[in-house]
């Protein structure tokens, strides 16, 4: 069995003291492959750095809603620059985050078309992150045409209409920590409906830890605990969730 999380940030100062020990524990759990992601040029430097030095480790580059304020032109030519090492596989985190709403709305539309525009300028799936931000959110994959790049809605949170509609953008849907938390009905619910030729696996370490770690620091290891969960929602065994989520990521990827 070989696992995949396509989400996680472990250039964070999280993981300063045990970075090695964290990687050791996704080679118990049979996680084989990890997408570090960027949320602004620095982490996206340091995401391009790691993936360099840890063969299993890829990149991905972008600027997240919450660090667009002064977007421009500079940040385009820095992604554009650190995406040509062979290790950057996508774009982001890019997206709309309503919720904590750090940045003026305006402001975080404006860098998420023009970061999917640099995506198919160099052919690059995208990494959308979505917050409480929905209808926007569909409007700009659909004005943008995400569908010419594919991508990865991450961290899912919305209902199996909303999924439906990313599947309708060429998105793949990534679940994380939250499909195991009880309350998490709807999530669970896609979960069950999605094909599995359609979902991906992800921990957003260091957040979002499943059950029962839920509250803890979270890391790649545990993203055999999505899987499992996934696999009871689908009543289909874990190599085959496994199987699917694994063999998606490498081809949306081109790994
Ligand atoms: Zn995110
Ligand atoms: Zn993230």
């Amino acid at each position: 069995m070989e696992l995949f999380d396509t989400h996680a940030h472990l250039d964070f100062p999280d993981y300063a003291e045990d970075f090695e020990e964290v990687l050791y524990r996704c080679r118990e759990n049979q996680v084989v492959y990890v997408v570090n992601v960027g949320i602004d040029i620095d982490t996206s430097r340091k995401s391009v750095s790691m993936a360099r030095n840890n063969s299993g480790i890829y990149a991905s580059v972008g600027v997240h809603p919450h660090d667009v304020d002064g977007f421009d032109e500079r940040h385009l030519r820095a992604l554009h620059l650190l995406a040509a090492d062979e290790k950057v596989v996508a774009l982001g985190e890019i997206g709309l985050d309503y919720y904590r709403d750090l940045t003026p709305r305006e402001k975080q539309k404006n860098a998420f078309r023009r970061q999917i525009a640099l995506a198919r300028e160099l052919g690059l799936p995208v990494i959308i992150h979505n917050r409480d931000a929905h209808k926007d959110v569909l409007q700009i994959i659909q004005e943008e045409n995400v569908r010419d790049t594919g991508g990865i809605m991450h961290c899912f949170s919305g209902d199996w209409a909303m999924a439906k509609k990313c599947l309708d953008n060429n998105l793949l849907i990534a679940v994380g920590g939250t499909v195991t938390f009880k309350n998490a009905k709807d999530v669970q619910d896609v979960a069950r409906r999605i094909p599995l030729d359609s979902l991906l696996l992800e921990t957003d370490s260091p957040f979002l830890s499943p059950e029962p770690r839920r509250g803890k620091r979270n890391e790649p290891g545990n993203v055999r605990l999505v899987a499992e969960c996934v696999a009871g929602l689908k009543k289909v065994s874990v190599e085959e969730v496994a199987y699917w989520t694994t063999y998606n990521a490498i081809k949306l990827f081109k790994i």
